[in-house]
């Protein structure tokens, strides 16, 4: 069966609801192929991915030698179950080589299908610990306003935009939000500028406070993205998660960090917690594990809290999909591309370079405000006003990156009032030149009411 481009998108219309988009929106680009940064949609028209799908595209896309893993192991063991003694050879081969790139003393895995999934596990695990522990009581979450952690009503309600809890009240009860640390919005913390170090001493206070209210006794643990992704790829002081570890130390709360986006090799690291110099107890992952070749979550989850986990009858909860052999199977293969390719260090050396183009290319124009990145986690602030940092206007029907795409095939994505770009981790010096050319073709039509004027 053939559809033309009319039958395609008048049958997604039909019968697809996809998040985010009103049922009134009558465009639709259907992807068909992948190579590389590049991708080709059902008119033939071409685009390069600065997104990395959704934030995941480490080794990019149209790599065949991992559809041939994945071929070769459903030949052999499509699937079977990981619950109880039941185990297979993949995923015990992913789970030695995360733990061997993990940071001691996380050498325990727990799999599942995603990152949602996993800030569920995540959360479920906080909680089951201390209640294994005798200290049932120890039942709140601390998170963060603009956090993102998926949609599960454990992670969705830890989630801090009041856009994803809107109609799904009552979301789950302890669970409580800090200011997020983002030094250019000084708003956040008063009328006066403040100096990175000054927004942790913020923080830290905001975070003490909020311990002695809540009572260190009753939280079982805090959950942040090392830097946060949809809030706008928020980089915090250097000094900010150091400090917070310590906290949380000193009162017995478990730090989790979510890093579904920010793991293998996305900001020049195996995992975020290494940029910062922070052991969290547990990490979450997903995206990149796979580079999104299949659908795949893992927990990296230190040796204290798995052996609370593991005593009398076990951890009590369980996926059908828990290591499946062909999503680890894939997750290996991508990891050893990752390694092959030497993609950590490109995506510093990298980023830098796309970091340096789009300030030369952009950093003058009156609507952007900041250019912010670490590795190939990239964003640009857009302002209405320089020196007053007044967020740029959006109109919906016209945003920019919706324009950068039509007109350009370069495909970024809109965060509250940024762009953010994390393409795949191959991209050519060639192709991060042709991002910030794209951008900067729209954004310098682009006026501080938030208007585009036309090319
Ligand atoms: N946590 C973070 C930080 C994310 O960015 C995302 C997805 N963008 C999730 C969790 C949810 O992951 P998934 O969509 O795989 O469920």
């Amino acid at each position: 069966m053939t559809l033309d481009i009319a039958d395609l998108a008048q049958l997604d219309r039909a019968h697809i609801i996809h998040p985010y988009l009103p049922g009134s929106a009558t465009e639709r680009v259907v992807m068909i192929s992948g190579s590389g940064c590049r991708l080709t949609d059902s008119q033939g028209r071409g685009y390069l991915d600065a997104t990395g799908g959704l934030w995941l595209a480490q080794v990019g896309h149209g790599r065949t030698e991992l559809a041939d893993v994945a071929h070769a192991q459903m030949a052999k063991l499509e699937y079977f179950t990981s619950f109880w003694e039941f185990s297979n050879e993949r995923a015990i081969e992913l789970a030695t080589r995360l733990a061997s790139l993990a940071p001691a003393p996380l050498s325990h895995v727990y799999f599942t299908s995603g990152g949602s999934e996993g800030n569920e596990a995540a959360i479920k695990m906080a909680r089951y610990y201390h209640h294994r522990r005798g200290e049932s009581s120890r039942t709140w979450i601390l998170a963060r306003s603009k956090a993102y952690h998926g949609i599960g009503y454990g992670g969705g309600s830890a989630t801090g935009f009041p856009l994803y809890h809107e109609g799904f009240a009552p979301m789950m009860p302890h669970v409580s939000h800090l200011t997020p640390p983002w030094p250019y919005r000084t708003e956040l913390y008063g009328d006066q500028p403040l100096s990175p170090e000054q927004v942790t001493d913020f923080l830290i206070r905001e975070l003490e406070e909020r311990i002695a209210e809540i009572g260190p006794g009753n939280i079982a643990a805090m959950i942040g993205e090392p830097i946060m992704g949809v809030g706008g790829m928020l980089v915090p002081p250097a000094d900010y998660w150091p400090r917070v570890r310590e906290v949380l130390d000193r009162h017995g709360i478990l730090l989790i960090f979510d890093e579904v986006v920010t793991a293998y090799g996305r900001v020049g690291e195996w995992f975020a917690a290494q940029y910062f110099g922070v052991t969290p107890d547990i990490i979450v992952t997903a995206k990149g594990i796979t580079s999104g070749y299949v659908p795949l979550g893992a927990l990296l989850v230190g040796d204290h809290v798995a052996e609370v986990l593991l005593r009398d009858h076990g951890f009590p909860m369980g996926y059908t999909y828990n290591g499946h052999p062909v999503a680890t199977a894939v997750a290996t293969a991508n990891l050893d591309l990752i390694e092959r390719e030497g993609l950590l260090a490109r995506a510093t050396g990298l980023g830098a370079f796309l970091h340096a183009e789009l300030e030369a290319q952009l950093g003058e124009l009156p609507v952007v405000g900041e250019i912010r990145s670490v590795g190939m986690m990239l964003a640009v602030e857009l302002v209405r006003d320089r020196a007053t940092r007044a967020p740029l206007p959006l109109h919906p029907e016209r945003m920019p990156h919706d324009v950068i795409r039509r007109e350009t095939g370069v495909i970024v994505r809109d965060s509250a009032h940024s762009l953010v770009l994390s393409p795949p981790l191959i991209m050519t010096e060639a192709e991060a030149r042709e991002v910030a050319t794209a951008l900067r073709g729209v954004l310098e039509r682009t006026e501080p009411t938030g208007e585009i004027r036309a090319a």
